[in-house]
């Protein structure tokens, strides 16, 4: 490389980084606490018109935090109503998928701690030496514990699994179900009323993993995108129809290969338009299909 194209990508990766800074705004509404059912209770951020969930399993022995969303200033807000509300300290936060928007304030829980799947820290490490995050705040924001396929702990008597069926949206989501209260945290394994995001995703693995989800004895399904329903039981049905959106480009890229179709006339072939009004479907849809299609014929990374 020329030492001028060297300077021209180093230009150009400090206005990625600037326009990164940029998009790390807060809000300026940081977010609403919710009760689901009594000593459950959902964190909600409307960052532009999108939700964000961040889960809140509340005890006589302490609170354990699911995702500690993004922003330091939506992280304290959300502690801050825990505080006030359920009048508990933090003694958990569960950290499900390390992109940004689910777990990049996860410094503000340092004193708190962090347990996630082991494909969950070999992700963030690599994504914050690649952000450049400061060492300390490298440290602040790694788990104190991993699990590979599940791990049970108990809280205020509760029993609380952290499940990871397999790969989904990352390679290290993880699943909290508490079996006593019906009730199952997902993050981004769901996606509510949304055209999943599988920019890192397994559409294929992703049924299986939600078909397994599905099968627990639960009726209740937080999803980390999206609203949850007055009636909280209905996330069952808003599960099914998420499951659908990937069933149908599995299924399409799928009779596509059977015909014998190069990934291109796949994407073209395979139109998913009835859900097309879904947020993320103009950017989204041939991703998902692309990543699928390598997935279905073993190429996938
Ligand atoms: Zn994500």
């Amino acid at each position: 490389m020329t030492k001028l194209a060297m300077s021209l990508v180093i230009v150009l990766a400090l206005a990625g980084a600037a326009a990164s800074q940029q998009a790390q705004q807060a809000p300026a509404d940081l977010g609403h606490l919710r009760q689901i059912i009594p000593g459950h209770y959902v964190y909600t951020l409307n960052n532009n018109n999108r939700l964000f969930n961040s889960g809140i399993l509340a005890t006589n022995d302490g609170v354990l935090v699911f995702d500690a969303l993004e922003f330091e200033a939506v992280a304290r807000a959300e502690r801050q109503a825990i505080a006030d509300t359920i009048k508990q300290p933090v003694r958990y936060l569960v950290m499900s998928v390390f992109h940004d928007p689910f777990n990049g304030a996860s410094a503000v829980y340092a004193d708190v701690f962090k347990i996630a799947h082991e494909n969950y820290r070999v992700g963030l490490i690599d994504q914050m030496q690649r952000g450049n995050v400061p060492a300390d705040v490298q440290r602040m924001r790694m788990p104190g514990a991993t699990y590979r396929d599940r791990m049970t702990f108990y809280l205020g008597g509760k029993e609380i699994q952290l499940l990871h069926f397999g790969n989904a949206h990352t390679k290290g989501d993880t699943v909290l179900f508490v079996p006593q209260d019906r009730i199952v945290y997902m993050s981004e394994v769901f996606f509510n009323e949304e055209f999943p995001n599988m920019a890192g995703g397994y559409g294929v693995s992703w049924v299986k993993v939600l078909d397994t989800v599905r099968a627990l004895d639960a009726d209740i399904f937080i999803p980390g995108h999206g609203p949850i329903p007055d009636d909280p039981k209905q996330t069952r049905a808003a599960l099914d129809r998420a499951r659908q959106i990937l069933v149908d480009a599995r299924d399409g890229v799928q009779s596509q290969i059977a015909q014998g179709a190069t990934e291109d006339q796949a994407v073209a072939a395979v139109k998913l338009d009835q859900y097309s009004k879904l947020f993320a479907f103009g950017n989204q849809r041939e991703v998902v299909l692309r990543r699928i299609y390598k997935e279905l014929k073993g190429t996938l990374q």
